[in-house]
């Protein structure tokens, strides 16, 4: 369930990561063309200016979104691509615009802020270079035109995409953040959590139970380890599938779950073998709570599919003899081989 999830959220992040993008082009090339037609406008621009304007803000953030959803294998190659595109079509429209202060400013920032965000300095810088080369070419081309003053109009002109990108891009950092913290946080839990079945993976309950066995060293609490073996397991599988056997595994969880006490501690060792760690707990009081789970199990209906099936069940309780954790598992894991030699389905405590 843990790897379901997992794969959902990168699933949904891909496809949401192209429509963000498509999005933000949008409204910047948007907010950014009402800049430039400004000045165009001031300068009577030629009709191929106007034409490449209009494709450039309100045609190309569609192409550039259809190029990433058709680029299966590297869509991420081809979003790259699409940005330092932008940034080298920015530095056209500031030889275009002449150098007009602060439509070239705000065009140069934002379109470089932006590449910052989603591809880091490195990048930004890459694409900083790139919308420099295309400067420095069209603006030879038009013979190094060089009209900085900015007018009121211009100014106004400025301000939507002065006041709205920057904002814009502050909500989609936050969102993006906000998701890379639960990925890790999901992250985290695979590391510690088996998948199938949510609880404790076999690293991380061994460690659960290498404290336990300290702290009953330390002050001499009981405590008791619990092993237990689903009983002729490969038959399930062999009989019924290894779905079903899956089933079986998670629904046995589930009933373990159900049994533990908030203090214990359950984990799955490995395969159709799981163990609890029981603290402040006597072997006495351990076989009561081991023997509700082993009736539990048998009179279960698992898989919904009115399979039954039995469980072996090994007890330890450390002591003086007990120096390890290992000594700890070997000591239940002698009782539960017992528990199968005795004809399974049943407890035995170990020494
Ligand atoms: P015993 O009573 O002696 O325990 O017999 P058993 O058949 O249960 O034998 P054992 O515990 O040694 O083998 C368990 C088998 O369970 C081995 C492995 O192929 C299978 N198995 C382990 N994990 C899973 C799982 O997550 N799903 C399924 N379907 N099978 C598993
Ligand atoms: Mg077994």
């Amino acid at each position: 369930m843990l790897i379901d999830a997992a794969r959902d959220i990168a699933e949904l992040n891909r496809s949401r990561y192209g429509l963000r993008m498509y999005r933000m082009r949008a409204l910047g090339l948007g907010l950014g063309a009402i800049c430039v037609a400004a000045v165009l406008y001031e300068h009577t621009a030629s009709p191929a200016l106007w034409t490449l304007l209009a494709i450039n803000g309100l045609v190309w953030p569609h192409l550039a979104y259809l190029r990433v959803r058709l680029a299966k294998d590297e869509p991420l190659q081809a979003e790259f691509q699409n940005l330092t595109f932008d940034a080298a079509m920015g530095g056209f429209w500031i030889a275009a615009m002449q150098f007009d202060a602060l439509p070239s400013v705000l065009l140069a920032v934002m379109l470089t802020m932006d590449k910052v965000i989603i591809g880091g300095a490195r990048f930004g810088a890459r694409t900083l270079a790139a919308m420099a080369a295309t400067c420095l070419a069209s603006s030879a081309a038009w013979g190094f035109a060089f009209e900085p003053h900015t007018s009121y109009p211009v100014v106004l002109a400025c301000l939507p995409f002065l006041a709205i990108y920057p904002m814009a891009i502050g909500v989609a950092t936050h969102s993006l953040s906000r998701k890379a913290r639960q990925q890790k946080d999901l992250l985290e839990k695979m590391a510690r959590f088996d998948a199938a079945t949510g609880l404790m993976n076999r690293q991380q309950w061994l460690y659960a139970a290498t404290l336990e066995l300290k702290r009953y060293q330390r002050t001499g609490r009981p405590a008791v380890l619990v092993l237990i073996d689903i009983d002729r397991f490969k038959d399930i599988n062999d009989g019924y599938g290894h779905t079903i056997g899956d089933g079986v595994v998670e629904d046995f969880a589930r009933l373990m779950k159900t049994c533990l006490r908030d203090t214990d501690t359950g984990g799955r060792y490995g395969g159709d073998e799981f163990g609890i760690v029981m603290p402040d707990t006597r072997w006495e009081e351990a076989i009561v709570a081991a023997e509700r789970l082993r009736r539990q199990v048998s009179a279960f209906s698992f898989t919904g599919e009115g399979l039954h099936c039995t469980i072996s069940i090994g007890l330890s309780e450390p002591h003086a003899g007990i120096a390890s954790v290992s000594d700890w598992i070997n000591s239940a894991d002698g009782a539960l081989y017992r528990a199968k030699a005795k004809g399974r389905d049943c407890i035995v405590v170990g020494c």
